[in-house]
């Protein structure tokens, strides 16, 4: 079976209701509270992927435009305005970066949409999420305590979390105001001053964010936004010495060289990276409502998600029913304009992305993997990949060991717990996993023995707004995003020691 190979319904870009902010034109860099172009005056192009025309250009930043956010950032640390805030008052400046992300959700819902081709539902949802984060970390800097520590009759001891200096942000094309506020709301509430790098190809969303955030009470310079190249504004930011952390999210490959250039200075690093996750269905569980999940898990935001639950595993003796009704399931993932109501998969969000998901088909046909659905290209204009299943294929294929980052899943069987856990774990990566079934002693067995940051049990890809530590096992990342946990790796604790 092959996916119907039809044309979406993408009206041209000049034809699209979209905001002004993403049509033809240059945006602007932040730096110091001031709007700026790039140094060398370069800018790098933005397309709609829907449609494969041009949007608005982005400054091509480099070293010397990193120097100055960073020189502009630190400046903003040190300045009264920031470092003596009382911590009532930064909550209260969190809250309203939450009031100016919800009253303009739409707009940068849609330019997120536009810019990447993640459909409304999701960008709206981020949108969401990017405020409630917000008003959760809002509530931390007046709870950011240290310890009192015993030290003896004339001793006295007790420790202060303080902020790190100035942090880079470095992140993702998949979901820019998804995977922001994770970053950008702790380290305001620790106090830390910040260089937004977001990544090249969907740079117009924070740009936007930075514009609206000249409006809040945030002193100038706390928040920089620096446009450019990975290889070029990045790794500039990564090897500045004024920068203390680098808090990043991408491949695993490049933070793997986030890591190592971080090293030179010491810098502290947290890495949310890629995933090959795992979706296990027993032969108890509610297949109605797996199948949706499952689905969801490997076709949400056209597979473009580090959650993507792309290995599935069905238990022996469900899976021709499982399949059936997976591929009538994945009928309603059928690609359409990110912008419509109702598309629940959008295009992929660039040329470079559609070619790569593109060669992974031809690695699994090399590999003897069977298409059993989808397979390629959908329609005959915008980078619109079909709903894809592989089956026939074997632990080491490439297909079913890399993150192919498209609607892409490989479903084999399993015959029985232990052979679901040992399935499920045979890879490299460990960000999430989905189990379904409605035995508890299963879903338990499994949440224990299954080596992933986060699993979901009858649910798939519920992220928190804030509250809940996310972050990967194995080569899926190095510390977590939320809560408590996400805000100290923004603090640095001192220890005081009185003589009395
Ligand atoms: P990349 O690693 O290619 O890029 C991520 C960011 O790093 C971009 O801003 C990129 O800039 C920048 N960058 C690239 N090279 C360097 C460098 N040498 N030094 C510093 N910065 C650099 O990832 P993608 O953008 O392709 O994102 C997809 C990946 O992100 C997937 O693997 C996905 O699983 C992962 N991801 C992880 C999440 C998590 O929370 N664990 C969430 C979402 C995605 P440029 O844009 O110019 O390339």
């Amino acid at each position: 079976m092959t996916a119907a190979v039809s044309v979406p319904p993408v009206a041209g870009t000049a034809r699209r209701d979209i905001p002004a902010f993403v049509r033809a034109g240059e945006r602007m860099m932040w730096i110091g509270g001031r709007q700026v172009a790039a140094v060398s005056g370069r800018t790098l192009p933005n397309t709609d992927p829907a449609t494969e025309e041009a949007l608005a250009g982005v400054p091509r930043g480099e070293a010397a435009d990193v120097d100055a956010a960073v020189h502009a950032a630190r400046a903003a640390f040190t300045d009264p305005a920031w470092a003596e805030m009382s911590p009532d008052r930064r909550g209260r400046i969190l809250n309203q970066i939450a009031d100016v992300i919800e009253e303009h959700a739409d707009e940068l819902a849609t330019i997120d949409s536009v810019n990447m081709g993640a459909p409304r539902v999701l960008t709206t949802h981020m949108l969401a999420e990017a405020s409630e984060v917000f008003r959760y970390y809002a509530g931390w800097p007046t709870k950011l305590s240290g310890v009192s520590v015993p030290a003896g009759k004339d001793r006295m001891a007790y420790t202060r979390k303080e902020p790190l200096g100035v942090v880079g942000i470095i992140w993702g094309w998949n979901g820019p105001m998804g995977q922001l506020p994770g970053k950008l709301a702790p380290a305001l509430a620790a106090g830390n001053t910040v260089v937004l790098k977001p990544a090249e190809t969907a740079s117009l969303s924070t740009l936007r964010l930075a514009e609206l955030l000249a409006g809040t009470d945030l002193p100038a310079g706390v928040v920089n936004v620096v446009t450019g190249l990975g290889a070029e504004a990045g790794q500039a930011l990564v090897a500045h010495p004024g920068v203390a952390k680098i808090a990043f999210t991408g491949s695993t490959a490049t933070g793997k060289l986030v890591q190592r250039q971080a090293a030179d200075t010491l810098k502290r690093v947290t890495l949310e990276l890629g995933g090959k996750s795992p979706s296990v269905v027993f032969a108890d569980a509610d297949l109605d409502v797996a199948v949706r999940g499952v689905a969801a898990g490997f076709l949400g935001n056209a597979g473009q998600a580090c959650v993507a639950g792309s290995r599935v595993f069905v238990e022996e003796g469900i899976r021709e029913e499982f399949v059936e009704k997976l591929l009538k399931t994945m009928e309603a993932f059928t690609p359409g304009d990110p912008l419509t109501r109702g598309t629940l998969v959008g295009p992929l969000s660039t040329k470079a992305q559609f070619d790569r998901v593109s060669s992974y088909l031809d690695i699994a046909r090399e590999e003897g993997a069977n298409v059993v659905t989808g397979g390629g290209r959908f329609g005959d204009h915008g980078y619109f990949f079909a709903p894809t299943l592989l089956d026939d294929v074997r632990p080491d294929m490439r297909v079913v060991r890399e993150e192919i980052f498209g609607p892409v899943g490989v479903i084999t069987t399993f015959t029985d717990i232990d052979d679901a856990i040992a399935r499920a774990n045979d890879t490299d990566y460990g960000l999430a996993a989905s189990v379904w079934t409605t035995n508890l002693t299963t879903a338990h067995r499994m949440a224990a023995a299954i080596e992933a940051g986060t699993v979901w049990i009858n649910t798939w890809a519920e992220m928190s707004t804030g509250n809940l530590p996310f972050g990967g096992y194995k080569q899926s990342g190095l510390g977590r995003e939320g809560g408590l946990e996400g805000l100290d790796t923004y603090t640095q604790v001192k220890t005081v020691r009185i003589a009395l």
